[in-house]
């Protein structure tokens, strides 16, 4: 789960980081008001939508020489007319697809003077089995072209859970960063503060982007990403309440309710198999022969005809859907019942794209006959070859 920058940077105030004074808003005269509760004279004016590179977005419904996500402002009038200016729109972002996310909330922040803009980021590092940071001097600046352009600007410090962040990790960190003076003795707090709110709240990533060196030479937290683990949800209710379902995948949200696994993705088959390592290897197979999906659906192991549906219907709700291939192994699961859904949801929904099922394992030719016999057009496939080329010549 997801939760916006304003959010994350009350998050991490609550753990005592240096964050800026700032407002959120949903509508536009809202903006002086919350402008004026600010220090001034300069004023930011922040995009919340769940998704990076803001500043260099563009806005679909502005002139292309618009400014971006995120806006300096100089007066209170700036302010105002910025908002009013962004909101509703839609911000297209190297993050958010084509497609974009429209921006229906605002942060008003107090601005800062940057002096140095840093990366700084925690992650469980899957290589040591724990939570590290990932820390470079090109802050500000899409990390994924440091990493592939001068991957030795990175790096990457673990810390032992025994210990949690020693006084030589403040300092490797501190170094890391050429840190001296009031910043380095800011670095003592923040780094330990981050690292205990992302323990503390089963965070799977919290990435400053960038965390700065203000001109009187104090840190503050300029940016902040946070998702947490949805596996350790359940025991933070306070973090649960965050929660904004309208900036997720309403397919994905649907899908979570019937506790399925569905992915989105970029092509045009949609798939719909059981277990990960199948659904990886579908993708593969699907990639193989020419095709991209456009998503994978995962019914696990022991999914009842009802689910079976629900995961179908899922699956065709994607209007980038061209075909879909069924890919299951009867393992647990049992492939008449896989059958029973597919013909069930088919005959609620209907079913305007190729359809392909291969079937194998328990209950297999059970679950073929249920198909032949539904009056269905659905082609039959022997093998995981076969299915992916018959789905990939009927998506054309
Ligand atoms: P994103 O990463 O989505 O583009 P950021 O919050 O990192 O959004 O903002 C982009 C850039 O805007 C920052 O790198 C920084 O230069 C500037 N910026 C953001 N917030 C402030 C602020 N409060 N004061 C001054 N500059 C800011
Ligand atoms: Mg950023």
């Amino acid at each position: 789960m997801n939760i916006h920058e304003y959010q994350a940077k009350q998050v991490l105030k609550g753990f005592g980081a240096p964050v800026a004074e700032g407002v959120p808003i949903t509508s536009a005269d809202q903006a002086e008001a919350a402008a004026k509760q600010l220090p001034g004279p300069l004023y930011v004016v922040k995009s919340q939508i769940h998704a990076g590179g803001r500043g260099k977005g563009k806005f679909k419904e502005l002139p292309a020489d618009a400014k971006g996500g995120v806006r300096l402002a100089f007066s209170i009038e700036d302010v105002v007319k910025n908002a009013k200016e962004m909101l509703g729109n839609t911000l297209v972002t190297a993050q958010t697809g084509e497609a974009g996310k429209q921006v229906n909330r605002l942060y008003i922040e107090d601005g800062a003077d940057i002096a140095r803009e840093l990366y700084c980021s925690l992650l469980v590092d899957r290589q040591y089995g724990r939570v590290a940071f990932v820390v470079s001097t090109e802050g500000g600046m899409d990390i994924e072209a440091v990493a592939h352009d001068t991957p030795e600007k990175i790096q990457t410090i673990v810390i032992d859970p025994a210990t949690g962040v020693t006084e030589a990790d403040v300092a490797a960190i501190n170094a890391a960063y050429g840190l001296t003076g009031d910043a380095a003795e800011d670095g003592k707090s923040l780094f330990p503060a981050l690292y205990k709110a992302f323990v503390e709240k089963d965070m799977a990533m919290l990435e400053v982007n960038p965390l700065i060196v203000m001109e009187n030479g104090r840190l503050r937290v300029l940016d902040a990403k946070v998702s947490f683990d949805g596996n350790a949800l359940f025991r933070h209710e306070d973090m649960r309440a965050l929660r904004d379902e309208t900036e997720e995948d309403a397919k994905e949200i649907e899908a979570s309710k019937w506790d399925l696994a569905y992915v989105s993705l970029d092509g045009n088959i949609g798939c719909m198999v059981n277990g990960a390592g199948l659904a990886m290897a579908t993708m593969d197979i699907i990639k193989l022969y020419g095709k991209e999906p456009a998503n994978f659906c995962d019914v696990g192991g022991g999914a009842g005809k009802e689910k079976v549906a629900a995961a179908f219907k899922i699956i065709t709700a994607d209007p980038n859907v061209q075909g879909i291939l069924v890919n299951i192994f009867g393992g647990i699961m049992k492939c008449d019942v896989i059958a029973e859904g597919v013909v069930a949801a088919v005959k609620e929904v209907g079913l305007k794209v190729p359809l392909v099922v291969r079937l194998e394992g328990t209950n297999a030719e059970l679950g073929k006959k249920i198909l032949n016999e539904s009056g269905l057009t659905i082609q039959a496939a022997d093998d995981l070859d076969d299915a992916a080329q018959k789905i990939v010549a009927a998506v054309g």
